[in-house]
């Protein structure tokens, strides 16, 4: 029997409309856009249409979209290209952003920068009180994801922009996880740069999105990380991946027209997934299920399990542990114990993410294999 794919927030399958419009680009808009003649017209123009569609979807101008490799390289550019070499510069973040935005930060801290990451609630939470009383005259920067990929945790994004604008500090956002749920409109969120991911969203990989605001490019241009060619108006270099970009503009296209009922759907089928597991085996939740959580995903402990183990052992579906988010690092995730929960309670979590082709069946098997793994490891040790 086919493998029950419950891992969206690690990544999502191709939608069929990707596949095809990729493959149409593949085909037949090889040319390189920049290149003038008839071929690379077409490309172009093809591009840009991508372009326009991403700009819609987060109420951005075409002009504000620079195409990435991903939300890795995006959040990377943001940070590094804000806060410039020579001076030395103060940068707040959250102890929950995803590695590559703690990460970018660590590298500052090592140029000599320094770095504020503030504590989160035990719903994996900042406020925009915390980012208000953190602010120096020297900020350069604030970095808070949407939502979170592990405990869904949507953060008040707007709130803390309304404090940021005040301040006159530009604002970093992470969407990438929340992008696919939650609508995000740049204006409202008040943020100056915004982030996301192709494959997170059924688009491909390798390929995603960075909004800076004109105000900020006339205030402040980004510095580049990568230097060449000046594609991307000089802020990326590199020949732009024409595959990539399209597929994502179809996943985009898709996305905007059917989120918000995938929404209402998502967070029934999650429903019908707890409350089936909860008749067929206890478990604690580590994350919220209500307002101010992503819909489609869940953190759930088993007492005393081995999560790893247990995944083993469940052939039958596809979903992640807290406790080895990071390729082959086996370290407990640094979200978890952010929101203060045990050791012994990561080692026992699983993260369960639906996504646009789950199933009310899946979630029903899904939900009786993992109980069936718990209990038979259950009376196995005792
Ligand atoms: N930010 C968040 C919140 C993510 O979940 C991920 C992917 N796990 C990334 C950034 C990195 O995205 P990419 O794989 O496109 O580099």
């Amino acid at each position: 029997m086919a493998t029950i794919y419950l891992d969206h927030q690690a990544t999502t399958p191709p939608d069929p409309a990707v596949v095809e419009a990729m493959t149409f680009a593949a085909t037949h808009c090889y040319a390189n856009p920049a290149s003038p003649h008839a071929a690379g017209i077409r490309a172009f123009r093809e591009v840009e249409r991508a372009r326009g569609a991403v700009a819609r979807l987060i109420g951005a101008a075409r002009s504000e979209i620079c195409f990435t490799s991903g939300a890795t390289e995006g959040n990377n550019l943001a940070i590094k290209g804000v806060v410039t070499p020579g001076e030395r510069r103060h940068v707040v973040t959250t102890a929950v952003e995803h590695k590559s935005v703690l990460d970018s930060c660590r590298s500052l801290r090592a140029g000599g920068h320094e770095v504020t990451v503030l504590p989160v609630d035990a719903e994996g939470r900042v406020s925009a009180h915390q980012v208000a009383a953190a602010l120096r005259p020297d900020t350069a920067l604030v970095s808070v994801m949407l939502a979170n990929n592990e405990i869904s945790t949507v953060q008040p994004v707007a709130e803390i922009g309304a404090v940021t604008r005040a301040a006159g500090v530009p604002l970093h956002c992470d969407a990438t996880q929340g992008v696919g749920s939650l609508p995000v409109d740049v204006r409202a969120l008040g943020v100056d740069l915004l982030t996301f991911s192709g494959h997170k969203i059924y688009g491909p990989k390798g390929v995603g999105v960075l909004y800076v605001s004109n105000d900020l490019s006339d205030r402040a241009p980004l510095a580049p990380l990568l230097h060449g060619g000046g594609q991307e108006r000089g802020l990326r270099a590199g020949t732009v991946n024409t595959t990539a970009v399209i597929g994502l503009g179809a996943a985009v296209g898709v996305l905007a027209e059917h989120r918000a009922e995938e929404s209402v759907r998502l967070a029934g089928l999650r429903e019908q997934f707890l409350s089936t597991l909860a008749e067929l085996v206890p478990y604690e939740l580590n994350s919220g299920t209500g307002p101010g959580f992503l819909p489609h995903a869940v953190s759930l402990s088993f007492e005393g399990a081995d999560a790893q183990q247990l995944l083993l052992e469940v052939t039958e579906i596809a979903v992640s542990t807290g406790s080895a988010c990071n390729s082959a690092a086996q370290e407990p995730s640094h979200v978890l114990t952010a929101a203060g929960l045990s050791p012994e309670r990561i080692r026992g979590s699983i993260r369960v993410g639906l996504g646009r082709f789950t199933t009310e069946e899946d979630v029903v098997r899904a939900a009786r294999a993992l109980a069936a793994g718990v209990t038979s490891r259950a009376v196995g040790a005792a």
